[in-house]
């Protein structure tokens, strides 16, 4: 249908917008998206004109009063419940609003900035971070977190877990500059990766290529601990 054709092509580029300009949700929150009048009391649950209700929580179905711009119940984002919400149910379920992997990490990620915001990080919650920026890819971040979790929680019982996700993200961010012809950089991080877990047979063998690599290149940097200890199995 065209119509809902282009109802979620606006969808797309307005949750889009507000992903990228989260304040903008701001203005929208005192106009009622029903009657379209301005709502001025924003402790309401529900426009006082027409009755629809404005704040409810598209991930966990709370009623929020209207000045929240997080849910009061899950953390998550009302910002585009708000703009969801506008867009009739149809068009909404046709598109499976916010049930992709990606959407739903997207949100638990966003509850989660959310909780440190309000209780300060946790080591569950920052190895819980690490673990869907993994899932999205994001290598950089998982690094940049995952580094930053082994000296915050030295003592965490998710250690083991967190500095597995950081060699995964150091090994892909190696394989990133090696394909970009940075040799160096693919040299850092997989020593780096290394450094942490010495025997991942995959970082081993990226190492090998980032050496044919250097080698290829003609101005091979020189590797000073290159003989690795083989055969001793303690650390
Ligand atoms: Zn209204
Ligand atoms: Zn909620």
């Amino acid at each position: 249908m065209k119509k809902s054709m282009f109802g979620a092509l606006t969808l797309v580029v307005v949750l889009l917008s507000f992903a990228l300009v989260s304040n903008v949700a701001l203005a929208l929150k005192n106009v009622c998206p029903n009657c379209n009048k301005m709502i001025d009391n924003q402790e309401l649950n529900a426009c006082p004109f027409c009755g629809k209700i404005i704040n409810k929580c598209l991930i966990c179905g709370y009623v929020n009063p209207i000045k929240n711009d997080n849910c009061a119940s899950c953390s998550a984002n009302l910002a585009e419940s708000r703009v969801s919400r506008t867009i009739d149910k149809e068009t909404r379920t046709d598109l499976k609003l916010g049930e992709s992997p990606l959407a739903q990490i997207a949100v638990e990620l966003a509850q989660i900035d959310h909780k440190v915001v309000v209780t300060g990080l946790t080591p569950e919650l920052a190895a819980r971070q690490v673990e869907l920026l993994s899932k999205m890819g994001w290598w950089s971040l998982v690094n940049t977190v995952a580094m930053h979790f082994a000296t915050q929680y030295p003592n965490s019982d998710q250690n083991t877990k967190v500095a597995a996700s950081r060699v995964i993200a150091l090994r892909n961010l190696a394989f990133l500059a090696l394909s970009d012809k940075n040799n160096n950089t693919a040299r850092d991080y997989i020593n780096t990766a290394l450094s942490i877990d010495p025997k991942d047979k995959e970082c081993l063998n990226l190492q090998k290529v980032i050496g044919e690599a250097e080698k290829a290149a003609g101005g091979a940097v020189k590797v000073t601990s290159d003989t690795p200890n083989v055969g001793s199995g303690a650390e």
